[in-house]
This record gives structure tokens, sequence and C-alpha cells, in this order.
């Protein structure tokens, strides 16, 4: 199902107050939609450190644990990692009967790693979209599209609760997809765990078949990415579709990418999808990602070191510096 504003109630949140937990990417952005939609709402984050930010943007800046004792929605918007542990010691205590908690990423649900007392409802909003643009989309008016999940459901509003929450945020403008926590969980890790490597792959395979034939790597390195120009096909591709942007590009390329996209043997991609996808359901990847994180990420550390001296990113980042083109310190 997918929902519009029409579906959408605003007055639901009528008298209610929404704890905005953590002011970051997402936090800052829903909380600024939610108050010019017209919902009353707190920010509750931690230290003082950002407190100033906070009530320059005229709210209420309390610490974690009152504003969700003082909030009615409880919106935990900080990062996953740290969420359950932050909702367990600050943010339960002063939850009542009735109130709703609400995130943005279905993780912590799906691994059983969040658990909201049975008394409360539990909804997803999981915007499409980084936080900045969640913002920026609202004032233009044109919305972003979210997936939408009721987790559970106490009162027996919480799909009407998340509906509203969607509303305020600025996104049944564009269109709310119904799914659950867990759909939004494996969508989200499936693009992270296979389709983005699959991708960095094709292209560092590129690099590596071009420059072996004699093709000087910042040739290779601009047409990749860093020209734009892949952003702007798939800004196109958003726009009107795959098959609707191609007649921008030439009756060479139309040609060569229908046909040797209609040669190309996807079966190993398929048993790469499959097999990443078990790991997803199964928790082995979960549970791999918090032993390293207990300590201290080691295996992300070396990850990074690995690539940073690798031919590759070495040649990327030797073409931004040359290029003077796109990249913020270019
Ligand atoms: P951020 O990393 O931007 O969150 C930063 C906020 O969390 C800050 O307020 C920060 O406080 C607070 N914070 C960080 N660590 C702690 C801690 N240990 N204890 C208490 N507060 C802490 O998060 P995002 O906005 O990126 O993500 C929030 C949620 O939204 C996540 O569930 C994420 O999956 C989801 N999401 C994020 C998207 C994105 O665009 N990044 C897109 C869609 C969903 P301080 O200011 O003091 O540092």
């Amino acid at each position: 199902t997918i929902y519009d504003d029409s579906d959408a109630d605003l007055s639901v949140l009528e008298g209610a107050t929404v704890a905005m937990i953590g002011y970051g990417n997402q936090g800052r952005s829903q909380a600024l939609n939610l108050r010019d939609s017209g919902v009353e709402v707190v920010v509750g984050n931690r230290g003082d450190e950002y407190r100033e930010r906070i009530e320059d943007d005229g709210f209420e800046a309390l610490s974690i644990a009152d504003a969700a004792e003082r909030g009615d929605v409880i919106c935990l918007l900080i990062p996953d990692e740290v969420a359950p542990d932050v909702f367990d010691a600050e943010i339960e205590p002063g939850l009542e009967e009735g109130n709703t908690v609400y995130v943005s990423h279905g993780y912590n649900l799906t691994y059983d790693l969040l658990q909201p007392p049975e008394t409360t409802d539990v909804v997803l909003v999981a915007p499409r979209m980084g936080g900045w643009a969640v913002r920026e989309l609202y004032e233009s008016g044109e919305g972003f599209p979210s997936v939408l999940a009721v987790e559970q459901d106490y009162t027996g509003d919480a799909k009407a609760i998340a509906l509203a929450m969607a509303k305020g945020i600025g996104s049944t403008q564009a269109g709310v997809v119904e799914g659950t926590a867990d759909m939004e969980t494996k969508i989200d890790l499936l693009s992270e765990q296979a389709l983005l490597p699959i991708m960095m792959a094709a292209m560092t395979t590129k690099f590596e078949v071009e420059v072996a034939h004699g093709i000087p790597p910042e040739i290779v390195m601009s047409e990749l990415y860093l020209s734009y120009e892949m952003a702007e096909i798939f800004e196109e591709m958003a726009e009107r579709g795959y098959l609707g942007q191609l007649p921008f590009h030439s009756r060479t390329s139309q040609y060569g990418q229908l046909s040797r996209f209609d040669q190309f043997d996807a079966e190993p991609l398929r048993e790469f999808y499959e097999e990443q996808l078990q790991g997803i359901d199964n928790g082995s990847f979960a549970r791999e990602w918090s032993a390293e994180q207990d300590l201290d990420r080691p295996g992300l550390k070396r990850l990074y070191k690995k690539y940073r001296e690798s031919a590759f990113f070495e040649a990327e980042r030797e073409t931004m510096e040359r290029l003077d083109f796109g990249a913020e310190d270019g």
C-alpha cells in the first residue's frame, strides 16, 4: 500500500508532545519539519555541547531522560549502534502506557536489540533520504518517500500516529510505502552489503582492466563518477526511469547498454545476493557487527587502511586534486 497526504491526519497529534531524541542528520530535520507542521516538539540530547544549537533553532532542550518522560511520541534518532543502551538506561524508565516509540530504521527491532514495553505502540517511518534532504524537500513542498511500519499496536491508533508522523515530517507529500521493520532492514542491509559492493567491484575491476590496457588512471577515474556524469544519469533514472532516460544517450550507447545487459550473466550476482540475504536473515551479519563493535571496530579500521592505500583510491584522490571540479576541497 502507498499512502499519500489524504490518508494521514495530523490532528491525531493534537495535544501530544513529540520528544526528538538525537539532533543529528535525521533528528534535526524531522524536528524542524514536525514543528513547521504544527506539532509540539521537544528535543532530548546528551550533554550540553549542542544545547545552544537546539535552542537557537527555537526548541526546548532537555536531557534524554527528561524528554522521554515529557514525550507522548518518542523518536529514537541517535546512531543505531548506541540506541539500545540509551533506550534501556534513559528512555524506558520514563515511558508511560500508551506512548509511541518511533524509529527511522528497522535494524534494532529486527534483531531484538530494542525491546519496547508491550504497553507502547512501536512504529517505523524510514525516510529513503538523507537528513539534509529531508529538510530541504519539506521546505520545497516536494516531500520524499519513506517506508512505514506498525510493529506494535497497543492503543489501536498506532497506524494513524505513524501516518501523522509521516505527514508531519513531509513524507506523505511524496508517498509512504507500508511494510514491516524486517523488510526495511532487509532492503537497507542488502543494498549496503550487496548492491553497493557489487557496484564498487564493477568500478574497481573496470579500472584495473583499463589501466592494464594502458589507459591513464585519471582518464579512467574521471569517466567513473568524479565528473558527476554518473550522478546525473542516476538522477534522470529517478526522474524518468531507466528506459525513459536512455534516449538522452547516443544510439551507440543505447544499443551498447541494452544488448550487453541482455547478454550479461547475472547468476554469480544472484548467488552473492542470496548469500548476503541469508546472513541478514539468520542474524550472522548482526552478530559479526556486534562483536566487531565490542572490540572497537578493528576490522573496519583495517579495511579503511587497506583501501586508502589501494591503487584505485589513490588514483581517485589524485584525480580529485587535479580535476579541481566538484569535490568540496577540489
Ligand atoms: P546521527 O549520527 O546524525 O545522530 C547524531 C545524534 O545522536 C546527535 O544528537 C548525537 O548527540 C546523538 N548521539 C550520538 N551518540 C550518542 C550516544 N552515545 N548517546 C546519546 N546520544 C548520542 O544519526 P542519524 O540521524 O544519521 O540516524 C538516526 C536514525 O535515523 C538511525 O536509526 C538511522 O539508521 C536512521 N536513518 C538515517 C538516515 C541518514 O540520513 N543518516 C537515513 C534514514 C534513516 P551529540 O549531538 O551530542 O553528538
